[in-house]
């Protein structure tokens, strides 16, 4: 004997219906079976509806009961041939009508009982049981429908503990004299001791199938719902989860509990004592293997099984100081908690024993709030207790495996995940069994929380990266087109998938929280909302994805300005925009302190010769204990480019013009040609190197005449090094005619740094520095003599968006 279970997912159409029966035709042919089924997928929500919408004098009850009836009376129009119709329809009028007069009672009473509530949340499993025995029927299969309310008897009303003795005696007594191989009954259902109606409480029908096959020591439960099996999470918010092919009665429970609704809780138990095998089977893929759950499951490796999660929780605190050491505290509250029929999910009191704090379903909120309150009347009115305080909004997730117990470091595991994602963690409890791990978070998190706990435990071999790009000029264009040549490499090689989800111009911003198609990005671009620091930043934040990083490859001051919102919303920044840290030193030491108490990492290699890895090197060496004293470099591509290429015959203002068509030079030139932007780069490099120190501190001999240095904008600049050309062939003469090159070198020296234009030597290791390249010597307690050298290509947009492709990679490694 098998017992089969079909969820309302499963029998929500005659459609599906048909499916149903084909498996239970199939599986008939092997064994005898007991089949369940709930009520067509929806109509449970519909009857409370009905109920509550009459109960409160609406009138609308009418429209709901007509979209009952419509279901069901199309079911049987589709599904039992026409000649057999007339009398199904009448009786699936006929129980209609008793529920509309129930329903019609409570609407002239304005009540709705307890009681009435259940019977007419009955009508689903009694209409669907009963439509599906007569489609099978016709279909000359060997079944007969039996109503589980004579068989399944509870102790009282809306407390589902059972009688088991009486219950299976019942079963027993029908199995006996049973010769039908298929037993059809509606699960949820089911009678009191005293014979008054009752239901199982939602999800009930998975009880009623578990009841049935330990009164028969059933060879196997399957459980046929909407997806194959039990997944590593819920498979509707996280998509990469997988099922699981085999897990023990205690995890099941641990999920199922924890909101894994794919089994309901008790339905457990009964089985469990009987050792009986469940399988969850997905309807719509039979072959698929689905989930086994039994006593025990053989050598697994994973720590974790799963993560399940519930939503619409509240979290309700009892706290103060005439708690602590008195005893019975705790046995009030609960025992107040269950005579008012409040189920507490989760518990957890710190060791003070100051507090207490519940998370319980937050339809109870309020009525928990009432009733605690009233019984511990006088201790509040005494001070020693606060009223109790009520969080809504709030979810519960949980981490549940067997193994978990000898693994050690999990939950600081879980802790740092969501800690680096900004998840907050309201409330913690772990299990004696140290079979779960409980955690309280609000509800806005739940997606990221599980997404990126998934990915912690489950997908180690793949990390998600979400990036959030603005600017996409030279550097950002070649970003993406770079992004998009590698993202197979990365996948491959260092388990990494970057997407990008949000892009933005000067004036244009587009998101997609699954990942933009960046083959058509441009023109999906010019058709995107109206872009401006302040919205894009904004909806980031909302967009709540793990692992965000936020990518500046702007040179403007206000994107600059809203760093620090990214990272105190721990969302990683990585930017080529040196404005930032060349700011006054209160903001640039504001992002350090922020990225370190949010975890948020900020990285800014291509502030400093654009992909060479300058300020890493520089950080290595401090973290490793070196001292810098002193930097000599070349530092600004551009103006290498522009004096290298300058020579006789050749204007200055031609060459300029060409270093800013290729991408070498700040989109205004005159930052680079000024010094402004060699002085920020040193002084990124002193601050990294531990000096305090601003822009206006730093020894700046500008080489441009005093007329280039006014203008006010990049057309008057350009007309300016036109009219000049003469003071530039100057300044070249003055090198050439010593044998020397112009070099534009910055200097930092023991607290100390300046920049400007110098006539280096042919023996000078800048001597033969060429095209746009960089240099820079590090001179520290352990290269006093021989420096440290970093040299190679430090301008152009390749080298750039590499350089901000490697702060990412970097960051998909943490
Ligand atoms: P039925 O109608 O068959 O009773 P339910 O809707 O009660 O089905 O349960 C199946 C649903 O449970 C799935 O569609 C899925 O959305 C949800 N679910 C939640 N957590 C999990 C999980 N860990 N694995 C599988 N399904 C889950
Ligand atoms: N129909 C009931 C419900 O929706 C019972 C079940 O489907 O398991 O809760
Ligand atoms: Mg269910």
């Amino acid at each position: 004997m098998n017992v089969l279970k079909f969820g309302g997912s499963s029998v929500a159409t005659a459609q599906t219906i048909q499916q149903v029966l084909q498996i239970v035709a199939n599986q008939s042919k092997n064994d005898s079976l007991f089949v369940v089924v709930s009520a067509l997928g929806g109509v449970t929500d519909l009857l409370l509806k009905a109920g509550a919408q009459a109960a409160a004098n609406n009138n609308e009850y009418k429209e709901t009961l007509s979209e009952i009836e419509k279901r069901h009376l199309d079911t049987v129009r589709e599904l039992i041939p026409v000649t057999e119709q007339s009398s199904v329809i009448s009786t699936v009028k006929s129980k209609l009508n008793d529920l509309e007069a129930l329903c019609e009672g409570a609407f002239l009473l304005s009540e709705l009982s307890p009681k009435t509530s259940s019977v007419i949340a009955s009508f689903g499993e009694l209409l669907s049981s009963y439509i599906i025995s007569e489609a099978a029927k016709a279909k000359k299969m060997d079944l007969i429908l039996q109503d589980s309310r004579d068989y399944i008897t509870t102790v009282e009303a809306e407390k589902v503990t059972l009688n088991y003795e009486v219950t299976n005696n019942k079963i027993l007594a029908f199995a006996k004299n049973n010769s039908s191989k298929i037993v059809l009954f509606p699960g949820f259902v089911a009678r009191t001791e005293s014979g008054e109606p009752t239901t199982l409480g939602r999800g009930g029908s998975d009880f009623t199938a578990a009841i049935l096959a330990a009164a028969v020591q059933a060879k196997d439960l399957l459980i046929w719902t909407d997806v194959s099996g039990m997944f590593t999470a819920n498979p509707r918010v996280v998509k990469q989860a997988k099922p699981v092919s085999h897990i023990s009665y205690q995890e099941a429970m641990e999920l199922s509990h924890f909101g894994a609704k794919v089994i309901y809780p008790p339905t457990i138990q009964p089985v469990l004592e009987k050792n009986i095998p469940i399988y969850i089977k997905n309807t719509f893929a039979p072959d698929d293997f689905g989930t086994l759950i039994t006593r025990e499951v053989a050598e697994r490796k994973q720590a974790v099984t799963g993560i399940s999660h519930i939503e619409n929780i509240s979290v309700i605190t009892l706290e103060g100081g005439g708690m602590v050491g008195i005893p019975g505290f705790s046995k009030r509250l609960f025992e107040t908690l269950y005579a008012a029929k409040i189920n507490v999910v989760l518990i957890t009191q710190a060791s003070s024993e100051h507090s207490i704090c519940l998370a319980i379903d937050s339809a109870d909120a309020d009525k928990a709030k009432t009733v605690i309150d009233a019984s511990f009347e006088f201790e509040i009115s005494k001070g020693k207790v606060h009223p109790t305080k009520t969080e809504n909004d709030v979810a519960i997730l949980a981490l549940v495996g067997d193994n978990m117990v000898e693994h050690q470091g999990l939950s600081g595991k879980m802790f740092s995940t969501l800690g680096k994602n900004n998840v907050n963690i309201r409330a913690i409890a772990q299990g004696a069994s140290e079979k779960n791990i409980s955690i309280v978070i609000a509800k806005k998190d739940i997606d990221k929380a599980l997404n990126s706990l998934h990915e912690q435990f489950f997908e180690v071999k793949t990390k998600q990266l979400n990036l959030f790009i603005t600017g996409v000029g030279n550097v950002g264009s070649k970003l993406i087109e770079q992004l998009q040549q590698q993202a197979d490499y990365l996948k491959e090689n260092l388990r990494l998938k970057i997407r990008v989800v949000a892009l933005s111009n000067s004036r244009k911003m587009i998101f997609n929280p699954e990942g933009l198609d960046l083959t058509n990005w441009k023109e999906s671009l010019e058709n995107g909302e109206q872009a401006s620091p302040d919205a894009f930043f904004k909806q980031t934040k909302a967009m709540n994805l793990r692992n965000s990083i936020f990518v500046d490859n702007t040179a403007t001051e206000k994107i600059a300005a809203v760093y620090k919102n990214y990272l105190a919303n721990s969302i990683g920044v990585v930017t080529c925009n040196k404005i930032a840290c060349a700011d006054a030193y209160i903001n640039y030491h504001e992002l350090q302190t922020l990225s370190r108490e949010y975890s948020a990492p900020f990285l800014y290699e291509t502030n400093v010769g654009a992909g060479l890895p300058i300020i890493d090197t520089l950080n290595n060496l401090i973290a490793s204990g070196d001292r810098v004293r002193k930097i000599q470099a070349v530092l600004s591509g551009s103006l290498n480019f522009v004096f290298n290429y300058y020579k006789k015959g050749v204007s200055f203002f031609d060459i300029v013009k060409q270093a800013q068509e290729q991408g070498y030079t700040e989109p205004d030139p005159k930052i680079d040609l000024s010094g402004v932007d060699v002085a920020r780069k040193i002084l990124i490099l002193a601050r990294e190197s531990g000096q305090v120190m601003e822009l206006s501190d730093i020894e700046n001999n500008p080489f441009l005449p005093q007329e280039s240095l006014a203008t006010a904008n990049v057309p008057d600049f350009f007309e300016s090094l036109k009219t000049n050309e003469a003071h530039f062939t100057e300044i070249l003469e003055a090198a050439t005619s010593k044998d020397c090159r112009l070099k534009y070198v910055a200097q930092y020296e023991e607290g100390k740094a300046s920049v400007g234009l110098q006539h280096i030597p042919s023996d000078h290791p800048f001597y033969n520095l060429e095209g746009s390249d960089n240099i820079v010597l590090f001179y520290t307690d352990r290269y006093p003599e021989q420096p440290l050298i970093v040299k190679g290509a430090g301008a152009g947009a390749d080298v750039t968006a590499s350089g901000i492709f490697a702060d990412i990679i970097r960051i998909g490694k943490q």
